[in-house]
């Protein structure tokens, strides 16, 4: 089921030129309206007539983080501030918040690509979605919100936390789709686990959109199993709309981007260079049809790849790999680099572990990872404990290269957050 048929299957030369119309049509928006930009283009001594093809974009300058920064609050702001419907901020993981703005075409196109998404993964009118999402001034609750009342489903804004009412809404309203955090889910999934329920039995729910955080295939297989559910990776950032940049459909290899709207790069995260299609490096975006706040090949710092051939469903609109974490994310432990989305991988493909870890960098460079029993191998047998912790440990040392000290802990015993999970704590005295 398509949203928009036309646009999700145009043939890639249509799609390619409208790309191009936009790209032209945007850079010369920016110069006459973004001072900020006008600059920028000045500086790398490109204007629209110069872009004759999409190869050319890799001329037009990066916008980073630190630009954000540095013309916050309202700098890149391209319409007049009356035009302005709605700000929202990025959720601010990594330093302060950011200030995106969205006009009221800007927040309807934002629930069209949404209700492309919620279609492509054989969502119809009728579903209940329960939106378990921060509802505020981050973008992951109300983006997703707006979409799916616009694709016709019955929208819970339940927001996150509060488990026992999660649940109960879940059995009251059989909702039949739920959008979280992976942490989230897998927090409620042993919830559901201690309260004795079986999804399959006593919910309704069939779907999950999983989104926010990098997660890897192992923890979508967690979340699936333990719901009875097929779960969906969600890409977005706050930067370019929230949800809704990239999502996966029914075949679930890989997260079509919405190419009629994004401009989709590869970049080396280091020389800023573009690579060849199918390699991975800095994913970088470009809006193609935003009014209030367009920002040119913006750095995301997620690392990913696209995905080569077209997609079984008949979408047009490339796929790009799970994400495997952020540049910066990136730890440095004894000269190794290592990306937390490693260290979960591991653990989350182990079956007797539970479903909860935190990473604490201490000491000179010490990396300790704790991480929770499943509730059905806590019975204190402490002998079977001390081969799993090695086997955990070994594992751990084959794919980082760095040997860590296993802490096997109770169930239930770490910290839970209800947006995005802090798993990594670097205490170190280095
Ligand atoms: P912040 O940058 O402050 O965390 P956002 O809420 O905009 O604010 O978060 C966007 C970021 O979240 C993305 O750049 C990416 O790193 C991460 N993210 C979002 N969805 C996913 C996903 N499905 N897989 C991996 N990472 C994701
Ligand atoms: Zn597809």
């Amino acid at each position: 089921m398509y949203w928009q048929p036309e646009i999700e299957t145009l043939p890639r030369p249509e799609l390619e030129s409208l790309q191009l119309q936009r790209l032209r049509g945007l850079v010369e928006r920016l110069a006459a309206t973004v001072p900020a930009y006008r600059a920028k283009l000045t500086h790398a001594g490109v204007s629209a007539a110069d872009l004759h093809s999409l190869d050319d974009a890799r001329r037009l300058p990066f916008t980073a983080n630190a630009d954000l920064h540095e013309h916050y609050p309202d700098g890149f702001l391209a319409i007049p501030r009356a035009q302005v419907a709605r700000l929202h901020t990025s959720s601010g993981t990594t330093g302060k918040p950011k200030a995106l703005f969205f006009s009221r075409q800007d927040v309807d196109q934002a629930a069209e690509l949404i209700a492309r998404c919620l279609l492509m993964t054989g969502c119809v009118a009728g579903d209940v979605l329960q939106n378990m999402m921060t509802y505020g001034l981050f973008t992951g609750a109300l983006v997703m919100h707006y979409g799916a009342e616009k694709a016709g489903l019955l929208v819970i804004p339940a927001g996150p936390g509060n488990s026992e009412r999660q649940l109960l809404l879940m059995r009251d309203f059989r909702t039949t789709v739920f959008h979280t955090t992976p942490t989230y889910a897998l927090y409620l999934a042993d919830v559901v686990e201690k309260q004795g329920l079986d999804p399959r039995q006593d919910l309704a729910l069939r779907k999950g959109f999983i989104g926010a955080e990098a997660h890897s295939e192992e923890t979508r297989a967690k979340i699936e199993s333990a719901f009875g559910i097929e779960a969906y990776n969600s890409y977005g950032l706050s930067e370019m709309n929230g949800p809704g940049v990239a999502f996966e459909c029914v075949h679930k290899q890989g997260m079509h981007v919405w190419e009629d709207q994004y401009l989709l790069e590869i970049v080396d995260p280091v020389t800023g260079e573009p690579l060849p299609e199918g390699t991975a490096g800095e994913l970088v975006l470009t809006t193609l049809n935003r009014e209030a706040m367009p920002l040119l090949r913006y750095r995301t710092r997620d690392i990913t790849r696209v995905l080569p051939g077209p997609c079984a469903c008949g979408r047009t609109h490339r796929r790009i790999a799970r994400i495997t974490g952020r540049t910066d994310d990136m730890l440095v432990v004894r000269g190794v680099n290592i990306y937390p989305q490693q260290i979960e991988r591991v653990l989350m493909g182990i079956t007797e572990l539970g479903r909860n870890y935190l990473i604490l960098l201490q000491g000179l460079d010490d990396m300790i990872v704790k991480v929770e029993l499943s509730p059905a191998n806590f019975d204190g047998q402490v002998d079977r404990l001390v081969k799993l912790q090695n086997r955990v440990t070994e594992r751990l040392r084959a794919e980082t290269q760095v040997r860590p000290r296993v802490e096997l802990v109770a169930p239930g015993s770490l910290p839970v957050s209800e947006g995005k999970a802090k798993r990594v704590l670097d205490q170190r005295t280095l």
